[in-house]
C-alpha cells in the first residue's frame, strides 16, 4: 500500500498548524510543517547577511541548509531556530524566498523524502495537495475570515490587529500570485472554514472524511 498522505493547505492564519498537528496526533502519524522549512531557509539567508531577493545566493542556501525538524521545533545548521523563524523579519521576507523555483524544487524533494521515511503523515503548507502530493489520500483546504486570522496571529505572537491584517493580506497576495506553485485550492480539495469552529470539531470532521476516503479507495 502507498503511504497515506493528508494534505492541509490554506492561507496564513487559517489554523493549518494547529489542526494538522492535532490531526497527526489523533491518527498517530507524523506531522510536517513545510512553512517552517521555507521560514528556515529565510532565517538562514538573513543570518548570512544575504538578501531574500538574491535568487542564486538563496538557492545555494536552500541546497546547503541542514534541518532537524520535529512537530514542535526546527534546528537550522545545528542552531535551535524554533522561535527565530516566527519573527516579523522572517514573516516579511519568507514569501520572497518562496517564489524562488530552485528553493521550491529543493524543498519539494525534501518533503517527498520525509513521507518515504515516515511511511505517510499529515503535511501542511500552500502547495501540498496541488503540487507536492497531488495523489494525497485527502486534501483539505482550510480557510477563515480575515479578522479571525489576524486575531489568531496576534494571540500567538502579539502585535496590532490592523497591522497584522495588512501583513497577512500582503503575504497571501504574493503566495497566490507567484508563478511556481501558487497557493490555490484544487478541485478535489475539501474546503473547511475554521472561523467559528473548535479544533476538536474540525479534527473530527477531517478524520471522518479520511475514513470515508480510505474505505472507498
Ligand atoms: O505556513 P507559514 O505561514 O509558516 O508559511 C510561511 C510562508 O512559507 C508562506 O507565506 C509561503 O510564502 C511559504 N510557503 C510556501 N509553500 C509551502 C509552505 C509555505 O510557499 N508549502
Amino acid at each position: 500500500m502507498l503511504p497515506v498522505v493528508v494534505a492541509i493547505d490554506g492561507p496564513a492564519g487559517a489554523g493549518k498548524s494547529t489542526i494538522a498537528k492535532a490531526l497527526a496526533r489523533a491518527l498517530s502519524v507524523g506531522y510536517l510543517d513545510t512553512g517552517a522549512m521555507y521560514r528556515g531557509v529565510t532565517w538562514a539567508v538573513l543570518r548570512r547577511g544575504l538578501q531574500a531577493t538574491d535568487v542564486e545566493a538563496v538557492a545555494r542556501v536552500a541546497r546547503e541548509v541542514v534541518f532537524v525538524q520535529t512537530a514542535d521545533s526546527l534546528h537550522v545548521d545545528g542552531i535551535d531556530a524554533t522561535s527565530a523563524i516566527r519573527t516579523p523579519e522572517v514573516d516579511a521576507a519568507v514569501s520572497h524566498v518562496a517564489v524562488n523555483s530552485d528553493v521550491r524544487g529543493e524543498m519539494r524533494e525534501r518533503q517527498r523524502q520525509w513521507i518515504v521515511e515516515h511511511g505517510g503523515g499529515v503535511v501542511e503548507g500552500r502547495d501540498i495537495g496541488s503540487v507536492v502530493f497531488p495523489d494525497a489520500a485527502l486534501k483539505v483546504y482550510l480557510v477563515a475570515s480575515p479578522l479571525v486570522r489576524a486575531q489568531r496571529r496576534v494571540a500567538q505572537h502579539g502585535g496590532d490587529v490592523a497591522e497584522i491584517t495588512r501583513a497577512i493580506a500582503e503575504r497571501d497576495q504574493r503566495d497566490s500570485n507567484r508563478d511556481d506553485s501558487p497557493l490555490r485550492q484544487t478541485p478535489d480539495a475539501v474546503v473547511v472554514d475554521t472561523s467559528e469552529r473548535t479544533i476538536d470539531e474540525v479534527v473530527a470532521d477531517i478524520r471522518q472524511l479520511l475514513t470515508a476516503r480510505l474505505k472507498s479507495s
